[in-house]
Order: structure tokens, then C-alpha cells, then sequence
């Protein structure tokens, strides 16, 4: 048997309070229920008495459990707790002691006991029953001493319709629970920044939908398969990410066809926010997110910036854009994602680059260009959006429509 009947869940909660609080609540419950699904045993996750709860209903493996909660944004910290019937005072005494000396088996430091009495039938008092359950912990562990103001550890006692016993907190992600904020569509690429963007707005409680614009043959289905992954990837704090895949091939070889090589990308970026834009709207996106920081390519300078989002109406959400190259790497490797944005599959964007992109488009000059573009892009738009290939990606599992037959 597991040591830990149930955890506590605890959440920051400014600004929860009032008429958010529920929303809040359900929106942490429901993100709790999808991360454990990958895990081992059956949980029970319950709202009682204002707090979130996950009960075991059977044995469970620790580090899965904590490893999944510990992804989910919302979550403060996580106390693994020991559930007991109600006891007389003499085996609540005893309880206690057995915990703490299990809890801290070694080393020297200071303690005290906090207990919440709810269940008034109790007959002890909260500052009673600390100072038995107190003396008791220290019969039973030599390395430890009392320190009412500011103890090391705190062994927290509640006496509901059962005792809960809870004594360490593990760190959750903080941020708020996905689902509360509304739903983004992420250009997600098979870069370093994209992935950790999408992770920064969902940990403000936004769902995560994503793009990805794919050039077969001249990308490969391994390249594909990594921006997969990494949907996979930060679907481990997002939760079920739908994905999806746009074939580009023909429209950025019109581009190509047509336009000044020197303006390709930022022509190519104005058309892939367009198609991320009506994806977003179709799909009850408020907003776009990408993985753009001022300055780090020619693409995204302030005047690139600028002619790329005037196409679009939705607010664009850019978290990065202050960040430097090696700040989005730390959170990357922080977040899991390092590893697989580095592996060397090429990305549409590098495929027909020019040697020399303008820096400093004019957004007059852009548009005038792109009019060579008038007899069949809209068809190769609608065609593109009508071949969308929507992939299901969640921690647990990737779920791909079949194959067409030839
Ligand atoms: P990343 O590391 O995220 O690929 P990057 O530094 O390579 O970014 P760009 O290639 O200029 O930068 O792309 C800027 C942003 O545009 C990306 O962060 C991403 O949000 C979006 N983007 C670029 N290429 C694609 C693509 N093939 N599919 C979807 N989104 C893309
Ligand atoms: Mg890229």
C-alpha cells in the first residue's frame, strides 16, 4: 500500500476569489483529471471544503503521480497526505509520531503543528491537540525540536469527518489553470522558440491549438514528425493539443514564382498569419501566438514585425519578444523541449531563403508585390485550408487521421 492516501492541492488564490473561484476550481480539476490519465491506478479528484483534492482508490507509483501534478499550471504545491478514521487522542498520538519519524527519518531541525479543527465533535481544541500531537513527534524523533514562529517543517493536522496529516509540499508550475483565459492558436515551428511561447501562454490558463506549415517534398515527414513531438511535448502542461498541419508546398513556390526573393519570408510569414488567422477564428481562437523576439532574424526586426501583423486582426501574442536567444533556451531545456527542437530537420521557412532578406520592408512595397499574386492565391488559400490535416496530440497519445486512399 502507498504511503499517501491522497494529495492536497494548493493554489495561489489572489484574484480567485468571489465568482471566479468555481471556474478556476473546475478548470484545475478537469487539467488535473487529463494529467493523470497517462498514470498508473484510479484517482478521484473532489472540490470539498474550498480545496482540491486527489484520492487514491489503489496503489499508484509516487513519482508519477507528483511527476504528472507537478505539470499542471494552477498548482502551488502539492501535499501527499495520510488519511485516517477519526481516533481518540492517544492513537491520533501515535499517528502522528509514526508519520513525522517517516516523513524526516534523519537529520536535525525544528518543527511545529498546526491543526485545523472543523469537526467541532472532536474533544480537544486546535492549540490542545497541536501541543499533544507536538510532544508526541518528539518523544518519538530525537533530531527534532519546537519552533513556534519559525519552524523548518510544519506538520499539519485537519480533523474533518477524517484526519488528514500532511507535512511537505512539492513545488507545482504556478500560473493559472488552462482553460480559464480563453484559446490561442500557436504558429507552432520545429524551433527553440515557438514550443516554450506556446508554453508561456498557457500557463496564463489559454488552451493551446497549433499550426504547423509543412513544404512536402522539399520538408520531410521526419520533420512532421518532430513538430508532433513537440506538441507532444508541451502537452504535458497544456493538455490535449489539436494540431494542425498545413501542406504550403504550392503557395510558397507561387510566392517564389512571383515575388522579389528578398521579401519571400516576410511575404511567406504575411501568408502563413492569414491562414493561422482564419484557422483561429474557425476554431474559436481569441488570439495568435508565435515564437518571434525583436531582432533575432531579418524576419523579425520591429519593420518585419510590423508588415507581417498588419495582416491580421487578432491580437498576435508574441511572450518572447523581449527575450534573448539564450533566456528561451533555458526555459526550453526547463520545459523538456531542447532536445527535440535541435534535432537537424529543415523547416519550410529555410528552404528558399534569400541570401540577403530586407530588413526594413515597407509595408506600401509589400502589398504592391504581392498584388502579382492576385490570380490564384486566394484559390491556393481555400485549397490549403481544405486540405488541413488535423492530428489529436496529447500526452498520452498522437492520433492522426488515415491516409487517404490513392
Ligand atoms: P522557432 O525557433 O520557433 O522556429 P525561429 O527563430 O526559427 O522560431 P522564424 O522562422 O522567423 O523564427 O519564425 C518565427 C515564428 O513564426 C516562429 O516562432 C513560429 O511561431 C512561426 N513559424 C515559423 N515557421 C513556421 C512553420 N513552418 N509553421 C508554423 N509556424 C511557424
Ligand atoms: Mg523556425
Amino acid at each position: 500500500m502507498n504511503k499517501y492516501d491522497a494529495f492536497l492541492i494548493k493554489y495561489a488564490e489572489i484574484g480567485i476569489k468571489g465568482k471566479n473561484r468555481h471556474v478556476f476550481e473546475e478548470a484545475l480539476v478537469r487539467q488535473i483529471r487529463i494529467a493523470l490519465r497517462p498514470c498508473e491506478g484510479r484517482f478521484a479528484v473532489i472540490r470539498t471544503y474550498g480545496r482540491v483534492f486527489v484520492e487514491a482508490h489503489t496503489d499508484y507509483d509516487f513519482e508519477e503521480v507528483t511527476g504528472a501534478l507537478s505539470h499542471v499550471f494552477g498548482i502551488w504545491g502539492i501535499c501527499p497526505v495520510a488519511v485516517h478514521e477519526l481516533m481518540p487522542i492517544g492513537e491520533l498520538r501515535k499517528a502522528a509520531a509514526a508519520f513525522m519519524a517517516e516523513e524526516y527519518p534523519e537529520g536535525k531541525f525544528t518543527f511545529k503543528v498546526k491543526t485545523r479543527r472543523m469537526n467541532k465533535e472532536y474533544p480537544m481544541d486546535s492549540p490542545q491537540i497541536s501541543a499533544e500531537l507536538g510532544n508526541a513527534v518528539l518523544e518519538a524523533c530525537p533530531g527534532l525540536s519546537v519552533d513556534v514562529h519559525t519552524p523548518e517543517h510544519v506538520l499539519n493536522v485537519e480533523i474533518r469527518e477524517k484526519i488528514y496529516l500532511y507535512a511537505h509540499v512539492i513545488p507545482g508550475p504556478g500560473g493559472l489553470p488552462v482553460g480559464v483565459g480563453g484559446k490561442c492558436m500557436l504558429l507552432l515551428s520545429g524551433g527553440i522558440d515557438s514550443p516554450v511561447a506556446g508554453y508561456m501562454i498557457a500557463k496564463r490558463g489559454v488552451r493551446i491549438d497549433a499550426v504547423y506549415f509543412n513544404a512536402p517534398p522539399y520538408t520531410s515527414e521526419r520533420a512532421l514528425q518532430k513538430v508532433i513531438d513537440l506538441a507532444k511535448e508541451i502537452s504535458v502542461y497544456t493538455g490535449p493539443i489539436r494540431l494542425h498541419n498545413i501542406n504550403f508546398t504550392e503557395i510558397q513556390l507561387y510566392i517564389y514564382e512571383k515575388c522579389p526573393h528578398d521579401e519571400l519570408t516576410i511575404i511567406m510569414r504575411r501568408y502563413m498569419m492569414r491562414i493561422a488567422e482564419r484557422l483561429a477564428k474557425e476554431a474559436g481562437c481569441l488570439g495568435l501566438i508565435t515564437g518571434e523576439s525583436i531582432g533575432q532574424v531579418a524576419s523579425q526586426t520591429l519593420a518585419a514585425l510590423a508588415v507581417t501583423n498588419e495582416v491580421c486582426t487578432l491580437p498576435v501574442f508574441r511572450p518572447l519578444i523581449g527575450f534573448d536567444k539564450e533566456e528561451i533556451i533555458q526555459v526550453s531545456k526547463k520545459i523538456g523541449t531542447f532536445e527535440t527542437s535541435i534535432l537537424p530537420y529543415e523547416d519550410c521557412c529555410t528552404i528558399f531563403v534569400a541570401k540577403h532578406p530586407v530588413t526594413k520592408p515597407r509595408a506600401e512595397v509589400i502589398r504592391t508585390h504581392e498584388h502579382n499574386l492576385d490570380e490564384s492565391i486566394e484559390e491556393m488559400v481555400d485549397r490549403a485550408i481544405a486540405a488541413d490535416e488535423i492530428i489529436e496530440v496529447s500526452s498520452s497519445r498522437v492520433v492522426r487521421p488515415e491516409p487517404e486512399q490513392e
